[in-house]
C-alpha cells in the first residue's frame, strides 16, 4: 500500500463531467488500497476569470482581498470533487490550504511555504478516507489567507507529498507528460520519459508551465519523485527525478550508454515564454556605477529581472542604452521607480516593449558545445526571425524575438535539433492554453 498525492489541474476539472471522471480515478486509487491525498486547482480558467473581474472593479486592488478572491476558485472545485467521490461510495473530505496546515509567509500573491503541518490530512487518511486539499493557498502567521503564485497548486502538491513522506506526487494535466516543447505549438514534440530536477528547473524557469518552477525547486530540495501525466489517458507520463545517470536510455548496452553520456549534449527541450516585457533606458551616461544604481532602483521596486543588455556607448556622446526584460506585471512599478530618479540617472527616456517573446533551448552541455549556438541562430535565420537579445548559461540558450515570431521560432529550433518525433502528434486533451 502506497501513499500517493495526486494533483489535478484546472483543465482536468473544468466542468461537472470532468469532475466526475476525475473522481472515478481517485476512487479507483483508493479502492486499490492506497492512501490518497488529492490537490485540486480551480475549475478551467476560473482564476483568470476572477482576475479579469477584479480588474474591472479596480486597476490596483488590495492584495489581501485579491488572495481571498482567488482562493475561492479552489474551494469550489475541492468541495464538488469531494461530493463526486462520496457519490461513488468512497469517503472523502475537503480542506482549505489553511485547514490542511499549509503555513506561508505573508507575501500576498506569491507567498512561500514556511511549514507544512498536515494533522488533519493524516487523521483523514487514518480513517481510510480520501483527503482533498485546495491547491495554491495557505495561511500566514497573522492568519491571513495567501496564494502561492500562478500554477501554485503544483507547489501545494509537492509540499504535501514531502510533508507526508508520500511515495509519489502525481501531477495530472491535459497532456501526456513533459514534452520536448509545448505540444500546443509543436504537434511533433516528443514525450520525455525522465528528466532531472535541474533540467526541469531550467525548463520551468524558461516558461514551460507544465510544472510550476517553485514546485520543482521544492521537489528537488526534498527529493520528492514527481510523475507528470494526463488525467485523460492511462499512459505513463514523465518522471522528474534526481540523477543524470537515470536519463540514459536503459535499453542501450553499457558501451553505448557511456558514449552517449560522454559525447553528446543532452538536449531536454525548447521552452517559450510570453510573460515578459522589455524596458529600454535610452541615453544613459556611460559612467562608473550607473548600472549598479539603475538595478538597485529596479530591485527596490520588487521586479524580477531576467535578461540585461547594455549597448556599446557611442564615442561621440558617451551615452549608452540599457535594455532588460521583466514580467509584464512588474512593468508599471519599475517604470515609476525609474522615472522617480530620472534626473539623478540622467537618462533621456524609457521605452516599453510589450510585444516580445523568449525562446530557450535547454539541455546539459551547452557551453562545452560551441556549435549549438551557431545551429540555433542559423535555424532562426533560415526561418527569417530576427534575434533581439541573447543570454546563455551552462544548460540554456535563450533569445528574445518579436512575440509574433515566437511560435515559429520554437518550431524552427525544435526541428533544427532533431527533436521532432517520428511517432505522430502529441495529444492535447483539453484546456484553453490560457
Ligand atoms: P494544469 O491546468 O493541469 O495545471 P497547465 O496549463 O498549467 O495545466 O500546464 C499544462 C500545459 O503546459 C499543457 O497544456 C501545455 O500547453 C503546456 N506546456 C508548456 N510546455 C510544455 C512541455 N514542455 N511539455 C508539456 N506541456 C507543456
Ligand atoms: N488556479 C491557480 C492558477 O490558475 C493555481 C493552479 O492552477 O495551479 O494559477
Ligand atoms: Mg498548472
Amino acid at each position: 500500500m502506497a501513499l500517493v498525492v495526486q494533483k489535478y489541474g484546472g483543465s482536468s476539472v473544468s466542468d461537472a463531467r470532468s469532475i466526475k471522471r476525475v473522481a472515478k480515478r481517485i476512487a479507483e486509487a483508493r479502492r486499490a488500497g492506497n492512501d490518497v491525498v488529492v490537490v485540486v486547482s480551480a475549475m478551467g480558467d476560473t482564476t483568470d476569470e476572477l482576475l479579469d473581474l477584479a480588474a474591472e472593479i479596480s486597476p490596483k486592488p488590495p492584495q489581501r482581498e485579491m488572495d481571498i478572491l482567488l482562493t475561492a476558485g479552489e474551494r469550489i472545485s475541492m468541495s464538488l470533487l469531494a461530493m463526486a467521490i462520496d457519490k461513488l461510495g468512497v469517503k472523502a473530505k475537503s480542506f482549505t490550504g489553511q485547514q490542511a496546515g499549509l503555513l506561508t509567509d505573508a507575501v500576498h500573491g506569491k507567498a512561500r511555504i514556511v511549514d507544512v503541518v498536515p494533522h488533519r490530512i493524516k487523521q483523514t487518511l487514518d480513517k481510510g478516507q480520501v483527503a482533498i486539499v485546495a491547491g495554491f493557498q495557505g495561511v500566514s502567521e497573522g492568519n491571513d489567507v495567501t496564494t502561492l503564485g500562478r500554477g501554485g497548486s503544483d507547489t501545494t502538491a509537492v509540499a504535501l507529498a514531502a510533508g507526508l513522506d508520500a511515495d509519489v506526487c502525481e501531477i495530472y494535466t491535459d497532456v501526456d507528460g513533459i514534452f520536448s516543447a509545448d505540444p500546443r505549438i509543436v504537434p511533433g514534440a516528443h514525450k520525455i520519459d525522465r528528466v532531472t530536477y535541474e533540467e526541469m528547473l531550467e525548463l520551468a524557469a524558461s516558461g514551460a508551465k507544465v510544472l510550476a518552477l517553485r514546485a520543482v525547486e521544492y521537489a528537488r530540495r526534498y527529493g520528492v519523485p514527481v510523475h507528470v501525466r494526463s488525467s485523460f489517458s492511462g499512459k505513463t507520463g514523465t518522471l522528474v527525478i534526481g540523477t543524470h545517470g537515470d536519463l540514459i536510455d536503459p535499453n542501450a548496452d553499457s558501451g553505448e550508454q557511456e558514449e552517449a553520456a560522454m559525447e553528446d549534449p543532452i538536449i531536454s527541450g525548447v521552452a517559450h515564454d510570453r510573460s515578459e516585457a522589455k524596458i529600454t533606458i535610452v541615453g544613459v551616461p556611460d559612467t562608473l556605477g550607473q548600472a549598479a544604481r539603475i538595478f538597485e532602483v529596479v530591485a527596490e521596486s520588487g521586479a524580477n529581472i531576467d535578461m540585461i543588455v547594455q549597448n556599446v556607448s557611442a564615442a561621440a556622446t558617451g551615452l549608452t542604452d540599457i535594455s532588460f526584460t521583466l514580467p509584464h506585471g512588474d512593468v508599471r512599478s519599475t517604470v515609476a521607480a525609474l522615472n522617480a530618479v530620472k534626473s539623478e540617472l540622467k537618462f533621456d527616456e524609457l521605452q516599453i516593449d510589450d510585444e516580445i517573446g523568449k525562446v530557450s533551448l535547454v539541455g546539459a552541455g551547452m557551453k562545452s558545445h560551441p556549435g549549438i549556438s551557431a545551429r540555433l541562430f542559423g535555424a532562426l535565420r533560415d526561418a527569417g526571425i530576427n534575434i533581439e537579445m541573447i543570454s546563455t548559461s551552462e544548460i540554456r540558450i535563450s533569445v528574445v524575438t518579436r512575440a509574433d515570431n515566437l511560435d515559429d521560432a520554437v518550431r524552427a529550433i525544435h526541428t533544427a535539433f532533431g527533436l521532432d518525433s517520428a511517432e505522430g502528434e502529441a495529444v492535447v486533451y483539453a484546456g484553453s492554453g490560457r
